[in-house]
């Protein structure tokens, strides 16, 4: 490629970002990062019907969350602005006219009933896929029809109107889209759509490619969603002539429901439990919430590692990738064809994977976090000895605390089920005699001196240890499970665990 790679992101601000557009976001980003090129964030906000406050902040505080920061975006203007469509809207007329004048466009005059009767007008002739086409239009009120005179006579009368593409009646429409290959559409399939609306603001098909071109765009890289709109957008710049810097397409599989029975939609997170938006989303209008990945403790690294891999793959069975060696491994060949189940479960095997190569110190503020909201101050020290005990078993910071939390805070009852089991004489015994030891003990407490203690406490009683480890872990921690018993006695400390275990033994009555 000689030429600098520009690509975008093009959202429409009509509510949360959906994952689907996260990674679409992503995609470009890895792209124009591999060539060496820019990555462009353009507000597609021309339909004003559907705007919703607060979405285009969402869309930053997503990208700025996992660290896909657009070169070029509202906030940080290149020199091709503006980089919201609404703030270009004086100059979408421009180019309708510019079509209407090269007679590959022309100003349409029909009212919404007169549509309608066309519509039904089709139906009863059975037409399958009524339109506003090649065949049609010469029965309709447009610039192609009503004499010049009266074309004039309406545009200065202010009646509304709107300028519509003149698609050829017979043509091959190509594209070379760069994952689906050639993609081939006869012209008579498609209608003669809307350019500029009544409202004066131009319509998705018109500020898209005009805002393409003018921003320098050489692969425009979007969901599947758009790969029917592509034919008439190669003939839009065809008519414009600026074939010659038409970008290349790259039309994304779409993200399946786990079942792999279609789109991933915002309804099959709720039914199903997990999140389908990057963060948190509150309409300030309608109060409408949903939830984000982020505030469920999905770490952005691993949640970016999760998305490349919705769709893309290296190659070789290697997963774990940081962003800067998704940037060198990206290539759109290796994007599949086909649409991806999303799967819930990977997503948290990957959060699991950089949980445990975080730092105990960067995980220590989580859980000195979580602590403080129980009441519970802890310090540095004992929340990083926490972070290294427990990180191996999690799947989210918060479990950290919120499974552990036994560590800050003594047991007031214990599992019922394991002291019925497990809660014997021979376990009083040797716990008897640990909490004498613990107590007479004054020296250094680590993991090892606390089991050299409890093997000799079991073996002064003439017990196997193996036979009432449970019931020891039941008393300190008042569970049957947990992470490493010694590791935990060594951050409670030596007088901590010998009161828990007298509390234990008072309270606890033998099995049996
Ligand atoms: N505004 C469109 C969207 O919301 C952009 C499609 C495109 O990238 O061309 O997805």
């Amino acid at each position: 490629m000689n030429k600098e790679v520009r690509v975008r992101f093009a959202p429409s601000p009509t509510g949360p970002l959906h994952i689907g557009g996260v990674r679409t976001a992503l995609y470009n980003y890895l792209f124009a990062k591999k060539n060496g090129g820019k990555f462009l964030l353009r507000i597609e906000d021309t339909d004003q019907t559907r705007f919703v406050p607060g979405a285009e902040e969402y869309i930053k505080e997503s990208l700025d969350w996992l660290g896909i920061t657009p070169d070029e975006s509202p906030w940080n203007p290149g020199s091709v602005g503006p980089y919201r469509q609404s703030e270009r809207k004086a100059d979408y007329m421009q180019y309708a006219l510019d079509l209407i004048e090269k007679g590959h466009a022309y100003y349409a005059f029909d009212t919404a009933e007169e549509l309608e009767a066309m519509r039904e007008r089709l139906t009863a002739a059975r037409v399958v896929t009524p339109q506003y086409n090649s065949i049609t239009r010469t029965q309709m009120k447009n610039s192609l029809t009503l004499p010049e005179e009266e074309v004039k006579a309406r545009l200065e009368s202010g009646e509304p109107y709107v300028i519509r593409v003149k698609v050829p009646r017979k043509e091959e429409v190509r594209l070379n889209d760069l994952i689906r290959g050639w993609v081939m559409v006869h012209s008579s399939t498609l209608d003669d759509k809307v350019l500029m609306k009544s409202d004066g603001m131009p319509t998705y098909h018109l500020a898209n490619i005009v805002d393409d071109h003018l921003m320098g765009i050489t692969h425009v890289i979007r969901g599947e969603e758009w790969l029917p709109s592509a034919p008439l957008h190669v003939l839009l710049y065809r008519f414009f002539g600026w074939e010659d810097t038409m970008p290349e397409f790259a039309h994304l599989p779409l993200l399946l429901k786990p079942d792999g029975n279609g789109k991933l939609s915002k309804r099959d997170g709720d039914k199903l439990g997990f999140p389908v938006f990057p963060i948190n989303w509150k309409n300030k209008e309608t109060g409408e919430t949903a939830a984000g990945f982020r505030e469920q403790g999905y770490l952005p690294d691993a949640f970016l590692n999760f998305l490349a891999f919705l769709g893309w793959n290296p190659g070789d069975d290697r997963e774990i990738f940081s962003k800067e060696e998704l940037v060198e491994a990206f290539s759109i060949d290796r994007i599949g064809k086909s649409g991806t189940r999303f799967d819930i479960a990977k997503a948290k095997w990957f959060n699991e994977q950089y949980l445990r190569t975080e730092s105990n110190a960067a995980l220590a503020a989580f859980i000195i976090e979580d602590a403080k909201a129980d009441g519970i101050a802890l310090d540095q020290a004992k929340a990083e000895a926490i972070a290294s005990l427990t990180k191996e078993r999690c799947t989210f910071p918060a479990d950290m605390w919120n499974d552990n939390k036994f560590i800050a805070i003594a047991p007031a009852s214990f599992d019922e089920q394991v002291a019925s089991k497990k809660w014997n004489e021979e376990a009083v015994k040797v716990l008897l005699n640990y909490a004498t030891s613990l107590e007479g003990y004054s020296g250094n407490f680590d993991a090892s001196t606390a089991k050299t203690m409890l093997e000799s406490s079991a073996e002064a009683e003439g017990i196997k240890l193996g036979k009432v480890m449970q019931a020891v872990r039941l008393a300190v921690t008042g569970a049957g499970a947990g992470p490493d018993l010694m590791e935990i006695f060594a951050i409670l400390g030596v007088t901590e665990v010998a009161k828990r275990i007298r509390y234990a033994l008072a309270t606890l009555t033998v099995v049996g």
